[in-house]
């Protein structure tokens, strides 16, 4: 199958062309992914502001198809599918793209389907990777935190996660309380590299508590509280302060992940019986080396393989969503619903109706 991919539920908008069949012999190939980013769109105000979001995707949408469909050196008339975002996100950025998806499909009497954004995110180690069902996933990013068994393209199970911020947004508001800039993550990363973990105590949240849930937000006040401390004693904050913070945080969210992963593994082994399966991490914050090493290291201990896909298949993308569209079709999705386009859409919900003929 090759089927293009439209994404634009966050502030990213995305195409992708990719072709393959799940299991198959020849492994998937991504023959184009365009990924346009709005990052200066929003940087002013330190996050995401939706408005600005949904005109620049609806402006972007075309291009990247275009552009997307070019580069694989294909038409509309080579694909078999089109698959889009239908939910979770940005309500005005999902629908531009169900919209342009429903015109591209409905012109060239494609049939459509609609992906869960954080099915994407989760089969994405199916596409970069040969790893079989059911494996164990992490998912860190900006918006979410959720440990899930994918035990099926439309057959996920989650086993814990935040019950606050995602760490990445946790990531991104230290990163404004220090005054570093925006998206935060990769900055806060940069900072910590020469920081002193140790100076600072921040809180470990929930380890004392059993299960695989996490809880971030209590860090941020630890950290706002902390650097109010240095200003208020003296003046200001020194490059040395700066790094301290932040290795410190970075060492408190990397505990915390570390450890209820440890849980996860355990919690996945019970349900599914399995005690060798894959550890896959995705979303942005999995670019995080300091994250990456630890979680590494517990999958390495309970005899778990691990992976994760590279970066730019681990931040928003549409190769993603083709690959769950595929992924979806090859499951035997029904071809007679309409797309729904939904701000809220949780994983393990019943996830209908997904896949429409596009008219
Ligand atoms: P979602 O996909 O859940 O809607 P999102 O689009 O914000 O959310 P991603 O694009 O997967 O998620 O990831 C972006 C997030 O990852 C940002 O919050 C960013 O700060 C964080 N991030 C990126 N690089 C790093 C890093 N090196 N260390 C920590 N966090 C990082
Ligand atoms: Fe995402």
């Amino acid at each position: 199958l090759t089927v293009l991919g439209v994404e634009s539920s966050c502030d990213d908008t995305a195409a992708a062309v990719v072709t393959g069949w799940p299991g198959g012999n020849d492994a998937p190939r991504i023959l184009s992914s365009v990924v346009s980013g709005q990052t200066d769109l929003h940087a002013a105000f330190g996050g995401v502001v939706p408005e600005i979001a949904a005109r620049a995707h609806a402006e972007q949408l075309d291009l990247c198809v275009a552009r997307a469909l070019a580069d694989a050196e294909c038409s509309l008339s080579d694909l078999d599918a089109i698959a889009v975002t239908a939910g979770p996100g940005l309500i005005g950025g999902v629908l531009s793209g169900v919209m342009c998806a429903r015109g591209l499909a409905a012109g060239a009497d494609l049939p459509l389907v609609g992906v869960n954004h954080l099915a994407g995110h989760a089969l994405t180690p199916r596409l970069t990777d040969s790893v079989t069902y059911p494996f164990l996933m992490l998912l860190v990013s900006g918006g979410h935190c959720q440990f899930l068994a994918v035990e099926g393209p439309d057959r996920f199970a989650r086993l814990g996660g935040s019950i606050d911020d995602a760490p990445g947004e946790a990531f991104d508001k230290t990163a404004k309380l220090l005054g570093l800039g925006y998206p935060g993550g990769p900055l806060v990363e940069a900072e910590a590299r020469d920081g002193d973990p140790e100076r600072f105590a921040f809180p470990r949240p929930l380890l004392d508590r059993p299960g695989a849930d996490m809880s971030f937000s209590g860090l941020k006040t630890a950290l706002r509280r902390a650097r109010d401390g240095i200003v208020a004693e003296k003046g200001g904050l020194t490059r040395r302060d700066r790094a301290d913070l932040c290795a410190g945080f970075q060492a408190a969210v990397r505990d915390v992940l570390v450890e209820k992963t440890r849980r996860a593994i355990g919690l996945f082994a019970d349900r599914t019986g399995r005690r060798d399966a894959t550890l896959a991490v995705a979303g942005g914050v999995a670019a995080n080396g300091a994250i990456r090493a630890g979680l590494e290291q517990v999958a390495a201990d309970a005899g778990f393989a691990f992976t994760a896909p590279p970066l730019a298949l681990c931040t928003d993308n549409a190769a993603m969503i083709a690959w769950a569209g595929i992924e979806r079709i090859a499951d035997g999705a029904a071809l007679d619903a309409s797309i729904t386009a939904r701000p809220r859409w949780p994983l393990d919900a019943a996830a209908r109706p997904l896949v429409g003929s596009g008219r």
